[in-house]
């Protein structure tokens, strides 16, 4: 309870971002305080080891700037989820829908593998739609999903039902 206090004391909300009518969750305070970044990640590391996971995925851009500590923590490897096109390698490419059109996130195909579980990571939850590409990305690579971990979810937005069928099962953990 300490912790989910701390964190959320560093939460700043930003009105009418990006666009009118959007209280935008800004978490640069909280990456701005060691204390709170350091309970962010460690708990996040915690929820990778509960939940038996081999690899840990971060959603650009600011799922990278979680993940990549969390996976230095829990003594796992890193992959990133990318926006279509900044990937060098041989790719997967998952399609998704946005409030107004389309977008796409890719993975490096080869940097999963069947042994593999994993935990999907990013600062917010929304509509889900980024999460739930990403898993798919993940089962497509021949992966085992073992759950989504999030620093906070708009429950409003109703993401965690968007998300159900995909997590068949996985955990989705909101701090
Ligand atoms: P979704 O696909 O769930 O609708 O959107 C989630 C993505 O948008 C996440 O990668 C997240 O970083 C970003 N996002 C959406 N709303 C917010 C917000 O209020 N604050 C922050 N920090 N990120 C947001």
């Amino acid at each position: 309870a300490d912790v989910r206090q701390l964190l959320l004391s560093r939460i700043r909300d930003v009105s009418d971002y990006p666009k009118p009518g959007v209280m935008f969750k800004d978490i640069t305070p909280l990456l701005a305080d060691p204390a709170a970044f350091t309970a962010l990640t460690g708990a996040l590391a915690g929820l990778c080891a509960e939940h038996g996971a081999t690899k840990v995925v971060g959603l650009e851009a600011r799922g990278f700037i979680l993940a990549a500590p969390v996976a230095v923590r829990a003594g796992l490897g890193f992959i990133p989820v990318r926006k279509a096109g900044k990937l060098p390698g041989a790719t997967l490419s998952q399609a998704y829908e946005l409030e107004y059109g389309t977008a796409e996130v890719e993975i490096h195909a080869e940097d999963l593998g069947r042994d593999d579980r994993v935990m999907v990571i990013d600062d917010v939850l929304a509509t889900g739609g980024t999460a739930e590409a990403s898993l798919g990305l993940i089962r497509r690579a021949g992966a085992e999903v073992a759950g989504v971990a999030i620093l906070m979810e708009l429950g409003f937005l109703g993401g965690r039902a968007r998300l159900g069928p995909a997590l068949d099962g996985a955990p989705l953990e909101a701090l």
